[in-house]
């Protein structure tokens, strides 16, 4: 397979960095082609400027989502982002490593994600009408690809359990699996993630770096995480509303996007729906 790992730690000897040619070898060893976006040493730009669309006028009010998609369409967008999108296309596999930073990825990588996952390439793709509402969630130009984060967190395992006052970390980086990775169509693996990392010792590094190597060995074959498909019959269109009677009656938020292992959605002709 051919994977492309983008990271975002500023320092080359960081705990980051090590696990990330951790990962690199193991890749490596099973064959896979690997391809690293390092975003700190190319030196990325993080923030979406009217620089980023040449063909705009330097007087024009920029718009972002409308001059994205104008851009995309015509070729126009920078050299950079359709080098990154040209990696992406080539990619089988993405991988997103970086340290949790106030609870969400650094922005250095927020910013590779708002330049490259362009308007017409991984948002705003396919028809939106009343029976359909865009190709995301499950399908888009990330179809049939698989992705995955790499994450280090300062706090403890604990802190980030089902009653830690962090919050769970599935929660956590739900915003990040579900609605930067799935939405463009990618199959989104559970996240490796190493909870006290400023606390490891050199002797507590070859563990971590087996577990990470296991996973890298099993990246074809790891099951995906069972977020509900947009257009498979679970939700309602166009509101994209979760039909009545999927998921625990009373519940709500991001755990209802997922499909409970044991459940099989029966779509049944004429429009209505029971999961049983
Ligand atoms: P490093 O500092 O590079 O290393 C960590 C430890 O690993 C060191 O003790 C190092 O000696 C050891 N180590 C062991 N083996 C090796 C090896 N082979 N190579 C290198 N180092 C090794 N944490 C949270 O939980 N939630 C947050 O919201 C959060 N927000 C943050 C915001 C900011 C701005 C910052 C700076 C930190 C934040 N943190 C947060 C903490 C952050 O997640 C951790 O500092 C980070 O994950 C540690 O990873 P690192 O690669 O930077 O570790």
């Amino acid at each position: 397979m051919k994977v492309l790992l983008v990271f975002a730690h500023p320092e080359p000897r960081s705990l980051n960095a090590a696990l990330r040619d951790v990962a690199i070898k193991a890749l490596e060893a099973e064959g896979h082609e690997v391809w690293v976006s390092d975003l700190y040493a190319e030196r990325w730009k993080a923030q979406v400027d009217l620089g980023d669309f040449p063909e705009l006028a330097s007087e024009a009010r920029l718009k972002v989502p409308a001059a994205s998609g104008e851009g995309f369409a015509a070729g126009a967008l920078t050299d950079d982002v359709k080098a990154e999108q040209d990696k992406l296309l080539w990619a089988d596999v993405l991988i997103l490593q970086f340290p949790l930073w106030w609870f969400s990825m650094p922005a250095i990588l927020k910013g590779w994600v708002d330049r490259v996952f362009a308007r017409g390439f991984a948002y705003g793709v396919g028809e939106h009408s009343d029976s359909k509402w865009g190709d995301r969630y499950g399908e888009g130009v990330f179809a049939g690809k698989r992705a995955m984060l790499v994450v280090t967190t300062g706090g403890w395992q604990q802190h980030y359990g089902p009653r830690g006052v962090n919050g769970p970390i599935d929660d956590l980086l739900f915003p990040i699996n579900h609605g930067i990775l799935f939405y463009p169509g990618y199959d989104v693996l559970p996240p490796f993630v190493v909870h006290s990392a400023d606390r490891i010792k050199e002797s507590g590094f070859e563990a971590i770096a087996e577990d990470l190597r296991e996973r890298m060995r099993t990246l074809a074959t790891t099951p995906p995480l069972a977020y509900r498909p947009q257009n498979g019959g679970d939700y309602l269109i166009p509101n994209c509303e979760l039909r009545p009677g999927l998921g625990e009656p009373g519940a709500s938020g991001f755990a209802l996007h997922i499909r409970p292992a044991a459940a099989v959605v029966e779509v049944v002709v004429g429009d209505a729906q029971r999961a049983v």
